[in-house]
């Protein structure tokens, strides 16, 4: 074999699993279809100090974020956060992924870039010849384990079978000059007429921008697309007089793939980040939970590939801890539905008037985690006695997760 193992896509997950692999000794070659890292730039670029201590990029950081305001659609607000106390950053996403990518070469794995992935065919038990285009010219290489980390419509994914995530969510952000919000504090808005179901955002990234985005599921955006939406916030919505003045300096768009796949692992091929469908259903951030899925199992990993112990079964085997992945973002999922997807209006809009009630703050406060949101949601459910009527329901919700 040309290579023990193929990354297809040199996003920040694929590349974290290859620096993790190439430093166990394992011989990596990274395929992406585009002639540079980190493009195009599909998102907030927000990550959770986890997430940045496994990496060390914190020259990447823009700006440090503390807390959130949070706003219902009519009148309710609350902030959440400690001042001086860092929740998450927002990172400039080209040098963060480039920085990742440069991690993973300096560990001995090599990249191919404007190389595009094409198709896959199983050698006999061994492993797989990968097909591949650059520009006009076709070519092929071989390896004992395929990897998918190429994104939300993975076609890896497609032609190993694995099944589809159980949400793909769209997100749309614009980057604007001339928006304000409180030092190190981000903002979410929420409403029917805003986001319907999620949420938009408005995220300082120092220089005096911010990025201004909103994310939802296509089925619960009637005749709206998301553009018109984030329009609408920016023009129409109650915070529209926030945004006088803004000039929007750029604009992206993007899929969010949210419930980990039928079957991430199949004979000598693994699905990781967005192509396993891992982003977080609660934020849509899928850096943190790719890098955690990495984590999880490279030391048994790197040890089956140089034994060639690399069947279905094996590989199963090894990558167990992801089943808590899946419950936990399963549970996560059950309660956003609770809390603000299936939540009409005048309902969310209570709900953020409870969360502004300074004990449920504090509560917040004290056990709020952007990667564990679970914890916080089923204390909020027994203490809380506004949201008791919630538990019977989130009961059912969580035991059928
Ligand atoms: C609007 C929006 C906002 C977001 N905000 C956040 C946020 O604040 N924080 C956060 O953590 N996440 C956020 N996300 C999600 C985040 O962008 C993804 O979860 C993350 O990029 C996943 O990393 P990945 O490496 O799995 O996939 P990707 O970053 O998608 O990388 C996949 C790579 O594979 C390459 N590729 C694809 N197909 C092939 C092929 N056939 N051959 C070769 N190469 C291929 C692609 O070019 C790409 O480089 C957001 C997403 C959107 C849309």
């Amino acid at each position: 074999m040309d290579h023990d193992v193929i990354v297809v896509g040199a996003g920040p997950v694929g590349a974290r699993l290859a620096t993790m692999l190439a430093e166990r000794g394992v011989d990596v070659l990274m395929l992406e279809e585009h002639a540079s890292i980190g493009r195009p730039f599909q998102c907030a670029g927000l990550v959770n100090p986890w997430s940045m201590d496994q990496v060390g990029l914190t020259n990447t950081v823009l700006q440090e974020i503390d807390g959130a305001t949070i706003h219902g659609p009519h009148h309710a607000s609350v902030s959440v956060g400690v001042p001086g106390e860092t929740r998450t950053s927002a990172v400039c996403r080209n040098r963060f992924d480039e920085g990742v990518v440069h991690q993973a070469l300096k560990a001995g794995a090599q990249l191919q870039l404007s190389t595009v992935a094409t198709g896959l065919l199983a050698i006999d038990g061994e492993g797989w010849r990968i097909h591949h285009r650059q520009g006009s010219t076709s070519g092929t290489t071989t390896c004992r384990l395929v990897v998918g980390a190429d994104g939300a419509h993975s076609r890896v994914r497609h032609w190993l079978r694995s099944g589809r995530p159980k949400e793909m969510m769209i997100g749309n952000q614009v980057e604007v000059t001339g928006f304000e919000t409180e030092h190190r504090w981000l903002e979410m808005f929420t409403g029917s007429a805003i986001a319907p179901g999620f949420f938009a955002w408005a995220i300082p990234t120092g220089f005096g921008t911010h990025r201004v985005g909103l994310w939802s599921a296509p089925d619960r955006l009637d005749e709206a697309s998301p553009e018109a939406l984030l329009h609408a916030l920016m023009h129409t919505s109650r915070h529209a007089h926030r945004f006088e003045g803004c000039q929007i300096v750029a604009r992206y768009c993007g899929p969010i793939p949210g419930g980990m796949v039928r079957r991430p692992v199949r004979e000598r091929a693994m699905l990781f980040g967005d192509a396993a469908g891992l982003a977080k259903p609660t934020t849509g951030g899928g850096i943190g939970p790719g890098f955690k899925q990495v984590a999880m199992v490279t030391d048994a990993l790197a040890e089956a590939i140089h034994a060639d112990r690399l069947s279905e079964p094996a590989l199963k085997k090894l990558s167990r801890p992801w089943d808590d992945l899946r419950r936990h973002q399963t549970r996560a999922r059950a309660l956003r539905n609770l809390f603000l997807t299936e939540s009409d209006d005048d309902t969310l809009e209570r709900h953020v008037a409870v969360f502004a009630q300074p004990e449920v703050t504090a509560m917040i406060n004290r056990l709020g985690d952007i990667e564990h949101p679970v914890p916080l949601g089923i204390e909020m459910l027994r203490k809380v006695p506004s949201f008791r009527p919630l538990a019977l329901k989130a009961g059912w919700a969580m035991l059928t997760a």
